[in-house]
């Protein structure tokens, strides 16, 4: 096995420190090394997605290792402003087209039961991570406009999702903005991203999983019935099953795949600014291209973002961040009247969206029992969930029935 390579692309994933490396809760005591060679399952990757896999995988007894570069939780999942929605990206009545009506229908249905199962964790674990159920405001924008959210409303009640067209007038009266219309919806939530991960993987520490940090997966192989790793440590690691939950920093094998990497900004303001009570009870986006979205936090911070570029090394720009953070306080002082001042935490970060907006979810192609999940977007946490349901579904033999809806394409 060749051990210099890296398995998985490397990226710095985010530049200066977003406003999680400074909460409590966010870290995780871990190990050196492993304690065996020989596992049912091993995940590779800390974040929140590696964090929802465990979840679901030793919920069934499974013998599980978890093996990370980083420290857990310093990838994506840091810089994640953990607006946690089931509206996705791509608008139903636009995928629709894209992949067939059922097949959108499933996907969005889909993604609204993983936000409520995300809710269930919590509940059911008890884990102190901010985590609070909202509604969402999706405002007419440049690209999609008040008949666009007209349509959507129609196809997203035809589905069975719950969907309020809100009048220009009705925004202006309830909530002080100017739009030609928004759609308001139930099933959203917020949490703090990093002590979500660090609490549920403490949790399946607790059950009896292993994790071992700035250890690199190296290289695979099949050997039999097996999957063989090699690390960065010269150590042979084998499973029964392997779920590369790497994020932005995907297999390169499958970097031709329809996924590209784009850069992003975000902000946090001050605790306690002053803002209009209904913030608190909902995540705000709109239907332009870049989009500005934003949010409350407990404490009385509000959490802006977007103003996505198409290049992925543009968030490094230190003066790029600077314009860009302008451009973002601008642009909420303009809808809302909120005032940031000068913000608390900046930062920015790579993003990996697909064309159609959907993450890519499977078996790796040509490897026995080797699963992926990548090209999460915007909604990283919601298909985080989705990747683990159906990915630990087929690794216990029962195949979830929406399993064909993320291929890695
Ligand atoms: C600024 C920003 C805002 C966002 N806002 C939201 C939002 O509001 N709502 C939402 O749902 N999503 C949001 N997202 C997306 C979401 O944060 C990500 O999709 C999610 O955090 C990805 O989690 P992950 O666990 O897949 O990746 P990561 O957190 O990056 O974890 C992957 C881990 O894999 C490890 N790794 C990689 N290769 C190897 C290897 N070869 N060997 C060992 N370890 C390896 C890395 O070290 C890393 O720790 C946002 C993203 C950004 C950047």
């Amino acid at each position: 096995m060749e051990k210099s390579r890296s398995l998985t692309r490397r990226h710095a994933l985010r530049r200066d420190l977003p406003l999680w490396a400074s909460t409590p809760g966010g870290s995780i005591r871990t190990q050196g090394k492993s304690r065996r060679s020989h596992y049912d399952v091993i995940i590779v990757g800390a974040g929140i997605s590696g964090a929802l896999m465990s979840h679901a995988l030793v919920e069934k007894n499974l013998r599980v290792l978890m093996v990370d570069r980083r420290r857990p939780v310093r990838g994506s999942t840091l810089a994640s402003t953990a607006m946690i929605q089931h509206e996705i990206d791509t608008p139903l009545h636009v995928l629709q087209k894209s992949i067939g009506v059922r097949n959108a229908q499933r996907v969005w249905q889909r993604s609204a039961t993983s936000v409520e199962q995300l809710g269930q964790i919590v509940r059911d674990l008890d884990l102190k991570c901010a985590f609070q159920a909202k509604k969402s405001l999706f405002l007419a924008g440049e690209d999609y406009g008040s008949r666009a959210l007209r349509t959507e409303v129609e196809v997203r009640k035809a589905a069975g999702l719950s969907a309020n067209l809100l009048s220009a007038e009705v925004l202006r009266e309830r909530f002080a903005l100017c739009r030609t219309a928004a759609i308001e919806s139930a099933i959203s939530a917020s949490a703090n991203p990093a002590q979500l991960s660090a609490a549920i993987l403490r949790n399946a520490k607790k059950k009896g999983m292993e994790i071992v940090s700035d250890v690199e997966i190296k290289d695979i192989k099949e050997f039999d019935e097996n999957v063989v790793l090699s690390t960065s440590q010269a150590v042979l690691l084998s499973a029964r099953a392997v779920v590369f939950c790497t994020g932005y920093e995907f297999l390169k094998v499958l970097a031709h795949k329809s996924q590209r990497v784009v850069s992003t900004w975000a902000l946090a303001s001050r605790p306690r600014l002053k803002r209009p009570e209904w913030l608190d009870e909902y995540v705000v986006w709109e239907g332009s291209d870049p989009y500005l979205y934003f949010r409350s936090t407990p404490d009385g911070r509000v959490l802006l973002g977007g103003e996505d570029e198409d290049t992925e090394d543009a968030y490094k720009d230190e003066r790029k961040r600077a314009r860009k953070t302008k451009i973002l306080i601008e642009k909420l002082a303009d809808l809302t009247g909120i005032s940031i001042g000068k913000p608390d935490f900046e930062w920015s970060a790579a993003f990996g969206v697909t064309p159609s907006g959907l993450p890519m979810i499977g078996r790796v192609p040509h490897i026995r029992n080797v699963f992926t999940a990548m090209g999460f977007g915007g909604n990283g946490i919601t298909f985080s969930q989705i990747a683990a349901a159906l990915i630990s579904s087929e690794i216990l033999g029962h195949r979830d029935a929406d399993w064909d809806l993320f291929p890695i394409s």
